[in-house]
């Protein structure tokens, strides 16, 4: 029952963008140059390959091919098209991929915009009413004497107009309904989606009220450039001192960063991003030139956080304040880094100053040169942990010897051969400095490793174990390595006649492509496939296929089984409902059941 309502959304969505835009979508993105622009690919004969974005990898085994259109990665199975790739890199349902691309290839989506099933809430409301609100905020700022308090304060930190015009600043002014006045019209209908969107509160009583008063406004925009959310930095003595918009269906803190959409452009091409933690820090920090940076909205690291950078660098910079570096470097957030194997460096600024003063008052010269001290984070975690603790005693090396070690075992046993390097040189320096052997050091690492992995066992891939029946495998490997078969299978199976329910949507699939087209195009049946969330059982099967020969015959004998089963079924029933007539003396129904039955046999 559960998948109920699931099914109807899917189908609502599904509805809602037609089949000639899916396929021309699909026609026009070329998905050498779409995964291009998220991570490196490198030429392999026809293909082309790159280190598995969904897997921790040393050497490449994640396929691109150009003639196909399609992904697949041999080490842990991920597999799809452009749909499947954006889906799972931005974390979209297939609608918002589909929309993505159609922006990206200039194709106009013709939307259906049939209401959503009840309760659901429309994000495209959200986008456009946060959007509508970053337009009022931005008015109030430079168009309004109220502004002025903002503007001085963004003078005041030397934050020119320019970069402040360029991040959509803005002023919410002191009033409790400043926002909901300007809805003018749409009231009602309106401050119910600014709710939504928690631009406004309603308290107790029923009475609604801004969320921001008398704040400086910072839009948090995601990386297709759709306002999602708000940071609020007070002007009086409000606290706190950062107000940011509560989770919403399109904003949530532990994964977004801010300015990434800003800094995506220098960030991949660069393969280095800066993390910073402050609105304004990323602010100067662009006004000084260096355009790769983000900044967390006031949480510690996730590790979503930590995936998301990496789609875009291969080194992070943490830059910190030096009076704060030693508080950071308690954050467990920070062994993420080495989980996900991510390299990290750390970026100390000069105590007492935040990078943003840094980079008023010196530029960004000094910034890179700083850059280039930049401490690697295994490195800075085992200093930063010998100075908390006092090492002249014996209960304190042993709690800075067990906090570096625990940040150790965080660094996976396959890890790259940079990573473990670094690892065992700091580990011989803390062997030397706190007087223990290196061997003891490393066998209480090696317990603390076990304990670990004892405690997390790393989940297999989702779906990976189902079993599915052996004939209906072979009958779509055969259809989707040999295109040529679909009208005889088609002539003889119908996807009803399968047990399995995602491999007999996927035949429906590969049958309707056929129909409509009169060929099946391997990447159309995994856009197809997608609707359902299928597209990487797609790659897996035709891959499979594919190493097969005689497919012919492959599907002859397939074909057979399916029948055969299916002629069992319909005998089962047939005996079944025999027996429940006679039981009910039913003589008539029981006589036609039985000319039936010996027919089908
Ligand atoms: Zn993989």
């Amino acid at each position: 029952m559960g998948s109920g309502p699931r099914r109807l959304r899917k189908r609502v969505q599904v509805a809602r963008i037609s089949p000639e835009t899916i396929a021309s979508i699909e026609q026009a993105t070329d998905i050498i140059s779409l995964i291009s622009e998220y991570i490196p690919l490198k030429r392999s004969g026809k293909d082309f390959k790159a280190l598995c974005p969904f897997h921790n990898e040393k050497t490449p085994s994640f396929y691109v091919s150009p003639s196909k259109q399609i992904y697949k990665c041999f080490g842990c199975g991920e597999g799809g098209n452009v749909f499947s790739w954006l889906m799972a890199m931005e974390k979209v349902d297939f609608v918002d991929a589909a929309r993505t691309l159609a922006e990206r290839a200039g194709i106009k989506v013709e939307e259906d915009r049939a209401p959503a099933e009840a309760g659901a809430i429309d994000k495209d409301k959200l986008y456009r009413a946060n959007d509508w609100a970053a337009k009022e905020y931005e008015k109030y700022l430079w168009d309004d004497p109220r502004g002025a308090a903002a503007r001085e304060y963004l003078a005041g930190r030397g934050l020119g107009v320019e970069v402040a015009r360029a991040f959509r600043l803005g002023f919410a002014p002191a009033s409790r309904d400043t926002l909901l006045r300007s809805l003018g019209q749409r009231g009602k209908s309106g401050a119910e989606v600014l709710e939504k969107a928690g631009l406004v509160i309603r308290n107790d009583r029923g009475e609604s009220y801004d969320r921001f008063r008398g704040r400086l406004m910072f839009p948090i925009l995601d990386v297709r450039g759709r306002v999602i959310a708000f940071g609020g930095r007070t002007l009086g003595d409000d606290t706190p001192k950062y107000l940011n918009s509560p989770e919403t269906p399109v904003f949530s803190k532990g994964i977004s960063l801010y300015a990434i959409n800003q800094a995506k452009q220098v960030a991949l091409k660069a393969r280095e991003i800066f993390v910073m933690e402050g609105y304004t820090d990323v602010l100067a920090a662009f006004q000084s030139g260096v355009e790769n940076c983000v900044a967390t909205l006031g949480t510690s690291l996730t590790v979503h956080h930590v995936r998301n950078l990496r789609r875009y660098a291969d080194k992070v910079y943490l830059v910190y304040d030096a009076d704060f570096a030693g508080e950071k470097a308690s954050d467990r957030g920070l062994d993420m880094f080495l989980e996900e194997e991510l390299e990290a460096y750390i970026v100390r600024l000069p105590a007492g100053e935040d990078p943003c003063d840094f980079f008023i008052k010196r530029g960004a010269e000094p910034f890179l040169k700083a850059k280039e001290d930049a401490q690697e984070l295994f490195d800075f975690k085992a200093e930063m942990a010998s100075k908390r603790h006092d090492l002249t005693t014996v209960a304190g090396q042993s709690r800075a010897l067990d906090e570096i070690l625990a940040t150790a075992a965080k660094v996976p046993t396959a890890a790259r051969q940079e990573l473990v390097v670094a690892r065992n040189a700091v580990l011989a320096d803390l062997a030397e400095r706190l007087n223990v052997s290196e061997g003891a050091l490393r066998d209480r690492l090696k317990s603390l490793r076990t304990t670990r992995t004892a405690r997390d066992p790393k989940p297999g891939p989702a779906g990976k174990d189902v079993k599915r029946p052996s004939e209906e495998t072979w009958l779509l490997e055969s259809v989707l390595a040999e295109p040529n078969l679909v009208e005889a299978a088609a002539a003889q199976v119908s996807p009803e006649d399968l047990r399995d329910k995602d491999l007999s949507k996927l035949l429906r699939a590969v049958y309707k492509a056929f129909s409509e087209v009169g060929e099946v195009r391997l990447a159309s049946v995994v856009t197809a496939a997608e609707e359902h969330g299928l597209g990487g059982l797609v790659v897996t099967l035709s891959e499979n296929g594919a190493k097969h020969a005689n497919h012919e015959r492959r599907l002859a004998d397939c074909i057979e089984r399916i029948k055969a089963t299916k002629a069992r079924a319909t005998r089962a029933h047939l005996r079944k409902t025999l027996l429940e007539k006679a039981d009910a003396g039913d003589v008539d129904a029981q006589n036609k059941l039985l000319q039936e039955y010996q027919k089908r046999l």
